[in-house]
């Protein structure tokens, strides 16, 4: 507007606060409230007073356009100028651009997805308060897919697995792992999103995914995705206090609350867990340079900083989640046990795998003592002595997944690293597998959800994952070439071993011309 009217007096921050958000709110009269917001009390949660919601930030959407644009400016700038100078070529090594394929794959398709599930949470709220919070975060992961995908979009120009990353996430077998974990969250209640993807997700867990990333890529020289991370970091920020301020906001409002909100915490850590265990394998085996091991960061982030936590909500009757003995028992497994996985089914990834040299093996025995050298060690040397001798094996057979976390069946017996754990059950004469007591758990509670799981190995066998005009019946079918088409992965150019590949053959041609005068 361009109007210009005197106002009576300048009104201070809070007073200005609850005019542009509270203030902005009414009681309808057409149509009963219920009816308007038909989706906040079915899931048992009782809210006595919406207005005890507590704004932490008390941002307005004037003040925030604003902060958000010099955020963006500062970031689009750094992102110029780092294509503009070829900074991709200062990682550490080519092997690292994988990182960036994984992140790109399987994150960044998350911060639309929660854009998505906080603009339809904020809709579905009648108090303004969380409504307002919940339309900013909206914005705020809209943002962060779209910075992602600019600033990524360079190593695009000339890296391979990059070419397709959308595409891929609704179809690759283990990208259905993060696509399942975010579909379960925005298809879930309204509080059980705020409570699985503000607080378990953004509170207890996104130090320990954006932190390794971000602090990995500034170990290895990706300046790039170190610039999105810190633009996306101080965004984080609020939302770890509106996850925070939102579990409390519920246990504070009514004690019948509780038991609910304590289910959705061990439901939701559990998903938050299995998730995480692609960036244990990032951690420990994909960044040439590595920050800290997924243990130590384990132990500092959630153990400590998520111990002191469940200490503080103590008080409203809140325990730690029920996981946390099983994760202590995994903790010196996880990424050997990812990573192997990934390097049997390294033709039908889209990014590189390999076997740690020499160094990097010392490094792993010294940040796992109970279990590298005793447990996997043996393994991957066999394994680098048999692709020496032209023996290299890629798994070609379709693995069992979790019916919950829709992992290949991969995690060990909590105790017993020699022994595959497998669960089951039976649902209306069906049966389901999972790869632990925490999965089989809430399979149980809500199983009509879960029967529904689009699992990617029951699709391919089902005959779902093949282009049209595909026989599988005629002479010489390949199944995986098919299932590749299909994925729109780029067979010998965006899988198998980085050995060997067209990224570490261009990645060494491009540094030579940089440093060397090229000769003929
Ligand atoms: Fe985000
Ligand atoms: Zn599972």
């Amino acid at each position: 507007m361009d109007m210009k009217a005197a106002p009576k007096h300048k009104m201070g921050l809070k007073e200005r606060y609850a005019a542009m958000t509270r203030g902005l709110d009414w009681e309808t009269s057409y149509q009963p409230m219920d009816k308007v917001y038909p989706f906040d009390k079915y899931e048992g949660i009782v809210i006595h007073d919406w207005d005890k919601w507590q704004d932490p930030f008390r941002l307005t959407m004037d003040a925030y356009w604003k902060y958000q644009a010099e955020k963006e400016r500062k970031l689009y700038a750094i992102i110029d100028a780092y294509a503009q100078n070829n900074g991709h070529l200062n990682v550490t090594d080519a092997r690292y651009i994988n990182t960036v394929k994984l992140f790109l794959q399987g994150v960044t398709p998350l911060e639309y997805m929660a854009h998505r599930g906080f603009a339809h949470v904020g809709r579905a709220l009648r108090g303004p308060g969380p409504r307002i919070a919940c339309q900013m975060q909206a914005l705020d992961e809209l943002r962060h897919a779209q910075t992602q995908v600019h600033a990524m979009s360079n190593y695009n120009r000339y890296y391979n697995g990059l070419h397709d990353w959308r595409h891929m996430y609704e179809r690759v077998w283990y990208l259905s792992v993060p696509k399942s974990f975010f579909e379960d969250a925005v298809s879930a209640g309204p509080f059980e999103f705020l409570v699985a993807v503000g607080f378990s997700f953004e509170y207890v867990l996104t130090n320990l995914l954006f932190v390794p990333f971000v602090s990995g890529a500034a170990y290895n020289g990706d300046m790039n995705t170190m610039t999105f991370g810190f633009s996306a970091q101080s965004d984080e920020a609020r939302h770890m206090t509106l996850g925070l301020e939102c579990i409390k906001f519920l246990l504070e409002q009514d004690p019948a609350n509780v038991p609910i909100v304590q289910r959705w915490l061990d439901k939701w850590c559990w998903r938050g867990v299995r998730l995480l265990s692609l960036v244990a394998m990032m951690m420990d085996y994909m960044l040439p340079k590595r920050v800290m091991s997924w243990k130590e960061a384990w132990e500092m982030y959630f153990e400590e900083a998520g111990g002191a936590l469940f200490k503080d909500l103590a008080r409203y009757g809140i325990r730690e989640p029920k996981c946390m003995q099983q994760v202590r028992l995994e903790k010196d497994h996880l990424s050997h046990q990812v990573w192997t996985t990934f390097y049997n089914y390294g033709a039908a990834a889209a990014f590189h795998t390999w076997i740690p040299d020499a160094d990097e093996m010392d490094w792993l025995s010294q940040k796992y003592p109970e279990s590298f050298d005793k447990y996997y060690r043996p393994r991957m040397e066999y394994w680098r002595e048999q692709a020496a001798l032209g023996n290299r094996y890629y798994n070609k057979t379709l693995p069992m997944l979790c019916q919950t976390c829709q992992i290949p069946m991969l995690f060990t017996e909590p105790g017993d690293p020699t022994k595959i754990c497998y669960r089951e059950t039976s649902y209306l004469g069906d049966k389901f597998h999972f790869c632990s007591d925490h999965c089989k758990e809430i399979f149980e509670y809500e199983p009509e959800k879960y029967i529904q799981a689009w699992l990617p190995v029951h699709q391919i066998y089902q005959g779902n994952c093949f282009e049209p005009g595909t026989d599988p019946t005629a002479p010489g079918f390949d199944p995986l070439a098919a299932v590749l088409q299909h994925y729109h992965l780029n067979f010998g150019r965006d899988n198998l071993d980085f050995e060997g590949s067209e990224d570490q053959r261009n990645f060494a041609a491009w540094k030579g011309a940089v440093t060397r005068n090229q000769v003929g």
